[in-house]
């Protein structure tokens, strides 16, 4: 009917590799090739003259006759769009996806469509595959980022575990460091200690032997005189050598913080005339002790031996580096806050570039080293009263003398 040369046109349109549907105005099906017959599972012009619902999905349906109507109406190509969801039905019921390219046409005044026809059942299920691929994909990522993050915390808690046990080597290094530096310390003090031993007390030990023997030479009673002379030699000596053994005996206590200080309340005059009694044994010719006159009227809490280590480390190098004929003062006041005792000599003074170094254990000023001495005294002096809260300074000039300034702060009994 509508085909000049039907056997050319028969051989191209059954050439045609996608599915061709021919539809007139009423949706009757006037013409089909191979590739549509074989899509939809049927024979030969089987498909002529059915309804094109024969091809369609019932769900489909009702809407498609409208469509069909507007469309051929509109008189516009559809081309294929890949986003339509459509489907056809095969002979056999089986519904499959498809893609549809319409182009309506006119011949003789009558309308007709043809449907270019694709399965894309291989698409489809390609597209799935990758579907879930992608979605076993993401699933995979999703465990290795959070099996990575796990990773990542695990690695900064070892990190973290790693600081912690440097810090903690670098903690017991430099423990084992002071350890060390005690130790060192504590052997320099041990050396110190068999020097001074070997110089110090070799000379007030023969001066004491030589004492001794001239003593027994001095039988008779008019040799009185004599005898007292050498006995204070000799209560001066073993006052001195004491006074060494108690130096080091208060490094060592100090060295390892194991000085309990003993609090007492007790009368000022009574710890000062102790120490003033002990320390006139020591005098040279010549020389005097002031006290202040005031010093009954105070009242303190303290370490009273401490108290008396201190003042009577102070008072015996004042005798000690001051010449014969001068007078020492030995002073105390009481403010509401502070006990304050100065210690005034009239003596050799420290050299003023030895003087910033005068509380450093063993240090001895230049002026002093043909003087016996351990340069210990002070330094022990000095660490007591940072114990007890208190302070000590001094001013001194060489030929001069020196003056040492203690406060004590007053302390309330329990
Ligand atoms: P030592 O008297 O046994 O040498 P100290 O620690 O008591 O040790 O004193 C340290 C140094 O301070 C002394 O060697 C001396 O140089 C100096 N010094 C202390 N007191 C006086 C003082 N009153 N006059 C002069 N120098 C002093």
């Amino acid at each position: 009917m509508f085909f000049s040369n039907q056997n050319i046109f028969n051989i191209l349109f059954e050439a045609i590799p996608e599915g061709v549907i021919i539809a007139n105005e009423n949706q009757n099906i006037i013409a089909t090739n191979l590739a549509s017959e074989q899509m939809f599972g049927y024979k030969k012009d089987e498909l002529i003259n059915q309804n094109l619902h024969v091809i369609i999905p019932k769900k489909h349906q009702t809407n498609h006759k409208t469509h069909f109507q507007n469309f051929l109406k509109s008189n516009t190509i559809r081309k294929i769009n890949h986003n339509l969801n459509l489907f056809g039905i095969k002979k056999n019921k089986n519904e499959f996806p498809v893609e549809i390219g319409l182009n309506p046409f006119k011949i003789d005044n009558k309308s007709y469509i043809i449907a270019l026809i694709i399965d894309i059942t291989n698409r489809k299920k390609t597209a799935k595959k990758i579907e879930n691929l992608n979605f076993k994909l993401e699933k995979i990522i999703k465990e290795k980022t959070a099996e990575l993050k796990n990773t990542i915390k695990q690695l900064k808690n070892v990190n973290f575990d790693l600081k912690n046990q440097i810090k903690k080597r670098a903690e017991a290094e430099i423990q084992i460091k002071d350890a060390l530096k005690n130790e060192q310390e504590l052997n320099e003090l041990k050396t110190k200690f068999l020097s001074l031993v070997s110089h110090e007390f070799k000379t007030p030990l023969s001066g004491i032997l030589t004492s001794t023997i001239l003593l027994k030479k001095y039988h008779l009673s008019e040799q009185q005189d004599k005898r007292d002379k050498h006995i204070e030699t000799i209560t001066k000596k073993v006052h001195y050598l004491n006074n060494i053994l108690n130096d080091f005996l208060s490094i060592e206590r100090i060295e390892s913080s194991n000085v309990i200080y003993k609090y007492t309340t007790f009368n000022l005059s009574k710890a000062i005339n102790e120490v003033v009694y002990n320390a006139n044994m020591l005098l040279k010719s010549g020389q005097k002790i002031n006290i202040s006159s005031n010093i009954d009227n105070y009242v303190l809490y303290q370490d009273e031996k401490i108290l008396e280590l201190i003042l009577s480390n102070l008072l015996y190098n004042a005798i000690k580096y001051s010449l014969e004929n001068t007078t020492i003062d030995l002073i105390a006041h009481q403010t509401s806050k502070n006990t304050i005792f100065k210690l005034i000599d009239r003596g050799i003074g420290i050299p003023e570039k030895d003087q910033k170094f005068i509380f450093n254990r063993y240090f001895r000023a230049e002026n002093v080293l043909n003087i016996q001495g351990t340069g210990i005294g002070l330094n022990i002096v000095k660490s007591h009263l940072e114990n007890l809260g208190g302070t000590i300074s001094f001013t001194s000039k060489e030929h001069k003398g020196s003056t040492f300034i203690i406060k004590l702060p007053l302390i309330k009994p329990l």
